[in-house]
Parts: C-alpha cells; structure tokens; sequence
C-alpha cells in the first residue's frame, strides 16, 4: 500500500502519522544514489517523506529544466521498495504562487565555483528546499556529498536563518568503475560516458596527494589525458565550509571539486581530501 503519494499541502499534512520525520528532497529519476539516501533516512526516522520535483527556480537558461528526466511510475516503484511513507510530488503551481517575490539569497558563496558556472542556481535550489522545509516540516533532512557545494549552502542556511532541522550528508553511490551515479548519466553516449570516467580519475590521482599544489597538478594532469568529448569547466580544491581555494599552507579536510561537460550533459564530481599531516 505504500507508499502515500502527497500532491498539496493538506495531503502532507493528512499523511503524517507522528513520530521523528525525515525528509529526502530529490528531482526524481532515482538511482542507487538516491536510494542510498533513502536508506539513510530511515535508519535515522520513524516516517520518510521523499520530495519529487524538477524545481525549475534553479535551472538557469539554456539548462535542461524541459528535457530533464520524469519517470514518476518507476520512482514511486523505488520508494516502495524501499519502504518510504510518503512521496511529496507538487505541481510547480502548487509550490509558487503566481505573484511570489521573496526568495533566499545564497550570498557569495553561492556565486563561487559551482556557483560562478550557474548564476542563480543555489539561490533556487536553497528557496525550494527551505519551502520543502517549512512544508514537510522534517526533524532531519538527508542530502548527497555528491552536490558538496549544495550539501554545504544547505547548512549554512540552516545556521544563517536558524531553521529547525538536521542535516545529514550521505556519501557519494558509483558505478563499479567510479562513475558518479546521476539521473543526467542517462543522457551520455558511449563515447561521452568513457569520457566522463576522466573525473573520478582526476579525484583519485589528486586525492592521494599530500599538498594542495600536488592535489591540483595531479588531478589537472588527469583531466588533460581525458578523452577530447570531455570539456572540463572547473577544477577547485577548496574549504568545504566556505567554497573558498584552500591555500597552499592548508592543512585539514578540503573539497576537489570538478565539473566537466561530456558532450551536452554537464556533470559534477568531488572528493573529499585530508591534507597535511
Ligand atoms: P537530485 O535528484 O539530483 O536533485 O539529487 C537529490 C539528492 O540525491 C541530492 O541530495 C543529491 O546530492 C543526492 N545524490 C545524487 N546523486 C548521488 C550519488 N551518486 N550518491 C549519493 N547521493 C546522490
């Protein structure tokens, strides 16, 4: 019977049983990643609520908002076989009214790295979770390493705005030869999905580096052996706390960060790296 499918804000609040509540936001085509997170979510609570929704406010122009993956029947089959309470898919009109004008800014740091390549992308992306926030109204939210930089604009919203919920990061799922799992993987050809191996090899040769220079020039050196249908857009090794490059004296845990073209399909990656002693 599982489970619940929850379209408005009165099904959300009919489908509440009681007890600790987690929250698994998504865009849907769920993959192992996601279900990972699933997983995650219900070890830690009494009711999982997974959230399905393209949130159009964080795709910018020219960005695959219209073609992005739908497959509804199969992510309710996923949740069902992983025991989720209830599935919270809104319309878009159901979560913005027509003449909305207050949103979240996500500062600087939303306009670095990642940020720099979509303008306009965390301050969507943390509007709509800070809706789904104030909507599900979870106890403990669970967000993938696999968007470090989201997994980090995300907490420091929920310090910097003091929103009553805990944020649990799960660490990134991949495919047996170290591709990261994401809808958008669907999209690549052969040739492309070969290419797209180049990041996970970047993060591995650099992270087994002991200084950031050495991190950045081995994980570079990878990206520049990759196949020509890789177009790499950034690579960063920075503070996971604030998105900033880490300077070469650096000592503690960074992020190397990538994000490359493969083709059409723009993909992310990242490893966390321990540096220094
Ligand atoms: P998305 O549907 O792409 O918005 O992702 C929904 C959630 O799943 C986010 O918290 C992502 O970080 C997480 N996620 C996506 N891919 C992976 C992965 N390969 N491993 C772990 N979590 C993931």
């Amino acid at each position: 019977m599982h489970p619940i499918v929850a379209r408005n804000r009165s099904d959300l609040t009919e489908a509440r049983k009681g007890g600790t509540l987690a929250l698994v936001p998504t865009m849907g085509a769920l993959h192992e990643g996601h279900r990972s997170l699933i997983r995650l979510a219900r070890e830690r609570a009494d009711e999982v609520v997974v959230s399905v929704f393209v949130n159009p406010l964080q795709f910018g122009p020219g960005e695959d908002f219209q073609r992005y993956p739908r497959t509804f029947d199969a992510d309710l089959a996923a949740c069902r076989e992983e025991g989720v309470d209830v599935v919270f898919a809104p319309a878009a009109d159901e979560m913005y009214l027509p003449d909305r004008q207050v949103s979240v800014s996500a500062g600087g740091m939303g306009r670095i790295v990642e940020g720099a390549s979509r303008p306009g992308h965390f301050d969507g992306m943390l509007t709509v979770v800070l809706k789904l926030f104030n909507l599900v109204r979870p106890d403990l939210a669970v967000f993938g390493q696999k968007d470090a930089q989201q997994l980090s604009m995300i907490r420091r919203m929920v310090a910097d705005l003091d929103v009553p919920v805990e944020i649990v990061g799960a660490p990134t799922v991949r495919e047996p030869d170290g591709l990261a799992l994401s809808s958008r993987n669907r999209y690549l050809s052969d040739a492309e999905r070969r290419a797209a191996l180049s990041l996970s090899r970047a993060l591995r040769a650099g992270a087994g580096e002991p200084t950031p220079a050495r991190v950045r020039a081995s994980a570079a050196k990878a990206l520049a052996e990759a196949p020509p249908e890789l177009e790499v857009d950034y690579l960063a090794l920075v503070d996971p706390a604030t998105f900033l490059e880490v300077p070469d004296a650096y000592e503690g845990e960074a992020v190397l960060a990538v994000a490359a073209r493969a083709g059409a399909t723009r993909l992310i990656d990242n490893a966390v790296v321990r540096l220094g002693r």
